[in-house]
């Protein structure tokens, strides 16, 4: 038997749409920075592992230890310029922050629903970080290409080391530097939003999960739509299964989308302002 909620006034909704927002917003700014600085730091090590010098990065593993959710390293190749020890270092500055926002957004949806906090350790939460865990392999991997092809484009345009390495400015070439520490985009910012979304969806849909919640009522930016931002089949104020939302937590990176817990669609009555 599906439990019964009440249906959300406009304003109350919007409120707790902001109540999430506000959540992923305070540490938005902190983690960016962060990762800003782990992105100059790894075009350091980058440059560094190509010219055969040295950086002033200290070197891996002695400032990490050991960490129990973390994979074992893989082997490097020689001649890796971005070595799986950097899928660690990345997972180390991004991980203890997604783990807080999952607990803070599971705690927030938790007190729609009457629902208790998950203890950092419970299955929920480490699979949370195992698919987190994934998706930041997945920025090393977006970095690995851009240095294949930076390395292409020079070989191509025979360039240098040192050009290749620090880009030829009068030929709009950044280089492996300006490259990997991605300062000509916000490559940081989207980074952070998308995951801290990721974080409040899942914890969200895993807390409403545990108190059989069926159906999530949808709030997102005006005009997103459902599976993607173009999307004719808006997002907003729509309801959702909760394996639809499992499907789409997020609809792109930046996105804004937060779940209500709903009884579903109303039957036989347009749904009222
Ligand atoms: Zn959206």
């Amino acid at each position: 038997m599906a439990r019964r909620f009440p249906r959300f006034p406009v304003g109350h909704k919007r409120s707790l749409k902001h109540g999430f927002t506000a959540l992923q917003q305070r540490r938005y700014h902190v983690m960016a920075a962060r990762l800003h600085v782990f992105f100059v730091q790894q075009a350091e090590r980058v440059v560094a592992r190509y010219l055969g010098t040295t950086t002033a990065t200290l070197e891996y593993p002695v400032w990490m230890g050991r960490l129990a959710w973390a994979p074992a390293v893989k082997e490097t190749q020689p001649g890796e310029l971005l070595p799986p020890e950097e899928d660690r270092r990345l997972q180390i500055v991004m991980v203890p922050d997604l783990e807080d926002q999952y607990i803070q957004s599971s705690h927030y949806a938790g007190q729609l629903v009457g629902a208790d906090v998950p203890d950092p350790q419970d299955v929920r939460v480490r699979n949370f970080l195992l698919s987190a865990g994934a998706r930041i392999v997945d920025i090393n991997d977006t970095t690995r290409d851009d240095i294949a092809l930076q390395l292409a484009l020079g070989g191509e345009r025979g360039y240098n080391q040192r050009q290749i390495a620090r880009g030829v400015p009068q030929d709009n070439f950044p280089g492996l530097d300006a490259t990997v520490a991605q300062t000509y985009r916000n490559r940081s910012d989207t980074i952070v939003r998308t995951e801290l979304s990721y974080a409040n969806a899942q914890a969200t849909l895993d807390t409403y999960r545990t108190q059989t919640v069926e159906w999530v009522e949808v709030q997102d930016g005006d005009d997103c739509g459902w599976e993607d931002h173009d999307d004719p089949d808006l997002a907003d104020g729509s309801f959702r299964t909760m394996d639809q939302a499992d499907e789409y937590p997020i609809a792109h990176p930046n996105c804004v989308r937060v779940f209500l817990p709903s009884d579903g669609p109303p039957e036989g009555e347009e749904e009222e302002e």
